[in-house]
Order: structure tokens, then C-alpha cells, then sequence
């Protein structure tokens, strides 16, 4: 997890390449959400013509870098023949150090003629930024709305230490542009039915910006985890940390917490261990981090006491159909300076307009990043389909 190791170094970037098998099936591209072509990128980099690989790299991809930084192994590395033989080839890796120490090439606009149609994307993380970049290149002038102050969207809460804030400024720099894309930060739209008017499609991205409540009392001495990892600073604590929650967000308050200075980081997980919806990486280094995990517990009750917070919670068992809570468990956890609550989150209530076409974690709930920038493509192709 420490940044000196985001990239490979030289050597290593030569050996994963010569890893490459050079599959004529291709199954990491087949198993990539944005059809991005290892294969080729690797074969360019090989030969030395870094310039074509990074090419290949950005085709479908706005955000090659960032995904290339924290694109879990789900995807081209599961597919990767090498797998059954050694390990896969490090793909996403091999793909973000290329792009660290070869210049992407700027989105060239000037020879796109603008098509007459204005459209507006709200959202501007993973999945408005990739409708955006289709749109433009389609000939479309682009307002991406943001509500906040800053482009990335939930890629803004990754610690920096996976994921600095730096390579998404350096993504959408290649991709900016003022004759065809009007970036607009601290806007919110509070209903798109009223940019209507102004504008002939909208495409919204706007993430699940509503984080699920415990609904247990004292529920307001517990923090949002988007609150916590917003502003990792101003809840930064050297007492006891718990996280309710048992999932890569969760894992990720974790590991602010730790890398924060907390004493002790607990994590209450309602189900079992092997329910975690948490990458192997992810669980060993929490363990590296000395994170408690206590698995089949649920919160209860938090009180704050004598200047602290007291965390109840009680076990868990499975009847067959649903966890539920074991008589007589409950206990009490005092010396709590921090708790946080990450069980997931929701999207805003959406309108139904045929100009109106939803992309990324809103439309299909908490994803990943590729997936985000494949739904963002594919809604910027459909109202592409509908306007011109
Ligand atoms: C802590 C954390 C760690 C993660 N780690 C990984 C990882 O390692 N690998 C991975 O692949 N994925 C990871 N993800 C998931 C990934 O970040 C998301 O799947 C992806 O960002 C979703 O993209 P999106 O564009 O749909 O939404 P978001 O990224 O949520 O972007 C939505 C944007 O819309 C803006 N917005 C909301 N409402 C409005 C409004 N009314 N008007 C204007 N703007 C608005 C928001 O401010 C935000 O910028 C992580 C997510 C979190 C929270
Ligand atoms: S699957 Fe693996 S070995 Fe085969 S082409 Fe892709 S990266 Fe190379």
C-alpha cells in the first residue's frame, strides 16, 4: 500500500512484458468492461514504440492511468492465459506505469466538427467523464456539471496512497477542452428535468451519494464514511477506531484510520469472514495492519461516556434465511474515539424523460471504476442514437 511501490520500475516493466504470452484470443481484452486491448499495448511496448502503446491504452479508455492504478484483479488479470501457468501478468500495473513515464496524447478537437447538439452530463466522476470524452469526440458541446469542487467522484475518497489525486487531474488534462467541454464544479443540478430546456440530452452520473443509515440510536454519533473519507484530517484520531461495515469501503476507512495514526481499528462486519466483499489484498493487508475483524457482529446502541463513545453490539447467527440477532449477546464496547459507518450507500430518485439516460453506480448500484467508464461510453452511444 505505500505509494513507492504504485509503479513498476524498468526491469520489472520489462520482465511483466516479456510474461505476455501474446494469446491470439485475447481474454484479457475480452474480459476488459472497456474492451481495452492488453495485448496490443504490450506488444507496442515490447518493440519500444511506447507512443502506439499508450495509444492503444487511451482508445477506450479516459482514464487509463487512474483505472490502471486500482483496477482490481477481476478482470483482464483473471482472464489472463499466464494464470494457469504461473501468475497472471500484472496487467493493470504494466498499463499505469506506462502512462506515468510515457505522455499521453492530447485529445486532438480541432478537427471534430461540432454536430449542433448541446448536451449536458451530471456527475463528473469515472462515468461522466467518460461520456463526456464520447460525446466531444462525437462533435457534441459538453457541460459536465459537478456538485462538489473537484472532478474524480468517489475515486476522490481512495486513499492517496493507492490512488494519488494527481493521476485524475492528469487523466482528464489530455482530455479537456474549452471549445468543445464546459466543465462546471461547485454546481449541483437538483433535478435534471430542468436543464431540459437548454439542452437537448442529458446523460447523469451522479454515483450513490447517500450513505445507508443503521437506524440504530445514537446513530448520529456515527460518521458517514463519505464524510470520513472526504476529510480524512478532521477525524483524524490516535484513540480507538470502529467501522461498521465489512466491504471495500469499509476496508478503505480501515486503512485512513490506521495510516492515521488510530491506536486500535475495529471492524464490525455483520456476516461471516468469507461474506466480506473485500479483494485478497485487501484482507491481507488489513491483517498486515492489524485491523480486528469481528465477523457475525452487529451494532446496537452508541452512547458517548465520559468523553468517549461506547459502541453495543450483539452476535449473529443464520437461520436459513436471514441473519439474525442471538439472545442475550449484547454487549457493551467502551473508548471509542471515532466511529464510522460504511454499509454501503444509495443513489438519488431518479426521472423518467427519454432524453434523460443514467449512467455508472447510479444506474447499477456500487460498481468499480471500469465498469463506471463502460456504462458512462455506452449511455453517451445511446443518446448519441437518439440526438443525431
Ligand atoms: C472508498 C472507495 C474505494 C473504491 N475503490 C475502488 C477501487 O479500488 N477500484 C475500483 O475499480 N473502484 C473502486 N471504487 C468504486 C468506484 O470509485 C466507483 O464505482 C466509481 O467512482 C463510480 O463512478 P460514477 O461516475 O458512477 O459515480 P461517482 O464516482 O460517485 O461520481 C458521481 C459524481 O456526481 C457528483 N454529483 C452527485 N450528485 C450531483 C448533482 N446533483 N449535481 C452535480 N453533481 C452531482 C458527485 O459529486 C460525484 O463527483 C471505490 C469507491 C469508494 C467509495
Ligand atoms: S491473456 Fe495474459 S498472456 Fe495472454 S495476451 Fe493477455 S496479458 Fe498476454
Amino acid at each position: 500500500m505505500a505509494e513507492k511501490n504504485l509503479y513498476l520500475t524498468k526491469i520489472q516493466l520489462r520482465a511483466e512484458l516479456e510474461r505476455c504470452l501474446n494469446c491470439k484470443s485475447q481474454p484479457c481484452m475480452n474480459a476488459c468492461p472497456v474492451n481495452c486491448n492488453p495485448r496490443e499495448f504490450i506488444n507496442f511496448a515490447k518493440q519500444g514504440d511506447m507512443a502506439q502503446a499508450v495509444k492503444t491504452i487511451c482508445r477506450n479508455n479516459p482514464m487509463g492511468q487512474t483505472c490502471g492504478l486500482i483496477c482490481h484483479d477481476k478482470f483482464c488479470m483473471k482472464a489472463c492465459t499466464r494464470r494457469n501457468i504461473d501468475f497472471s501478468v500484472n496487467i493493470p500495473k504494466v498499463q499505469a506505469t506506462i502512462l506515468e513515464n510515457y505522455q499521453q496524447p492530447r485529445e486532438n478537437y480541432a478537427c471534430i466538427s461540432p454536430n449542433g447538439k448541446k448536451v449536458a452530463v451530471i456527475g463528473a466522476g469515472p462515468a461522466g467523464i467518460a461520456a463526456t470524452s464520447v460525446l466531444a469526440k462525437t462533435g457534441s458541446l459538453v457541460t459536465l456539471f459537478e456538485a462538489s469542487e473537484q472532478i474524480g467522484g468517489a475515486l476522490n475518497m481512495i486513499p492517496p496512497e493507492r490512488l494519488p489525486h494527481e493521476v485524475i487531474e492528469r487523466d482528464w488534462s489530455f482530455l479537456a477542452n474549452d471549445r468543445l467541454i464546459s466543465l462546471r464544479l461547485n454546481t449541483r443540478v437538483q433535478n435534471p428535468l430542468e436543464l431540459l430546456d437548454e439542452y437537448d440530452g442529458i446523460i447523469v452520473a451522479t454515483g450513490e451519494p447517500n450513505c445507508i443509515n443503521l437506524n440504530i440510536p445514537g446513530e448520529e454519533f456515527a460518521i458517514p464514511y463519505i464524510e470520513y473519507l472526504y476529510n480524512p484530517q478532521k477525524y483524524k484520531t490516535s484513540g480507538n477506531v470502529a467501522i461498521i461495515g465489512g466491504g471495500n469501503v469499509a476496508a478503505d476507512c480501515a486503512f485512513t484510520a490506521t495510516t492515521g495514526g488510530a491506536k486500535m481499528v475495529e471492524m464490525f462486519v455483520r456476516r461471516r469472514l468469507s461474506d466480506m466483499r473485500i479483494y485478497k489484498n485487501e484482507y491481507l493487508e488489513l491483517l498486515k495492519r492489524q485491523v480486528n475483524i469481528s465477523s457475525l457482529t452487529s451494532p446496537e446502541k452508541i452512547i458517548q461516556k465520559n468523553g468517549n463513545l461506547s459502541l453495543f453490539v450483539h452476535k449473529n447467527y443464520f437461520d436459513g434465511e436471514k441473519w439474525l440477532p442471538i439472545p442475550n449477546t449484547s454487549i457493551e464496547l467502551p473508548g471509542y474515539s471515532l466511529i464510522v459507518k460504511a454499509v454501503g450507500s444509495r443513489a438519488d430518485l431518479k426521472v423518467t424523460n427519454e432524453k434523460i439516460i443514467y449512467a455508472g453506480d447510479c444506474k447499477t448500484g456500487g460498481s468499480t471504476i471500469v465498469e463506471a467508464i463502460a456504462s458512462g461510453r455506452a449511455a453517451a452511444y445511446s443518446l448519441n442514437e437518439i440526438l443525431l
